[in-house]
């Protein structure tokens, strides 16, 4: 348990999508300097995933992007003109070839992690993956601890108006 929430607020890096983008996918990623809390954006999913995967180890400074230091402005700020959902450090990186896919929910509850494979197959479970490299010799290379399906956290308060009330039980009438 204190291990658990001890991970949540390590959880420096973070991918935040555009409130309404159709697909409810991921199209920002960002990460938290560790020294001045500013957030940077991070150019790929690849090179997102490789400082994710290393951050506990090797934490994110504004040194890291090139040309920038802790002096300069941040490049996105933490709040609600999007809805920013909070990755756990330490999260492997997607093995060479396939591709990971994080989706929304219509309700903004929860995201769905999938992976995509080099021939396009979209796996949903530990299991699928280890099916699929075993039924394809090529793809041996991949290994299964490094396929992970925990996923980030919707921050609630970046969620758009609306959104929670319509999820919340109308039965309730708030009795406090
Ligand atoms: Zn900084």
């Amino acid at each position: 348990m204190d291990d658990q929430s001890q991970t949540e607020k390590l959880a420096k890096p973070i991918l935040k999508k555009k409130a309404g983008t159709p697909g409810r996918s991921i199209d920002v990623f960002a990460v938290q300097c560790e020294k001045c809390l500013k957030w940077r954006q991070i150019g790929t999913q690849d090179e997102y995933e490789e400082i994710r995967s290393r951050i506990q180890e090797d934490p994110y400074v504004c040194e890291k992007k090139e040309g920038i230091s802790c002096e300069d402005a941040g490049d996105l700020n933490y709040d609600s003109s999007r809805t920013w959902v909070i990755d756990k450090p330490g999260l492997p990186k997607t093995p060479r070839g396939f591709k990971r896919s994080l989706i929304l929910r219509k309700d903004y509850s929860k995201m769905d992690a999938y992976y995509i494979t080099p021939t396009g197959k979209k796996l949903k479970s530990r299991n699928e993956i280890a099916a699929f490299i075993d039924a394809n010799q090529d793809y041996k290379y991949a290994l299964l601890g490094d396929f992970n399906f925990t996923v980030p956290k919707v921050m609630e308060e970046t969620v758009p108006n609306g959104i929670i009330s319509d999820r919340t039980p109308k039965t309730s009438k708030g009795s406090n």
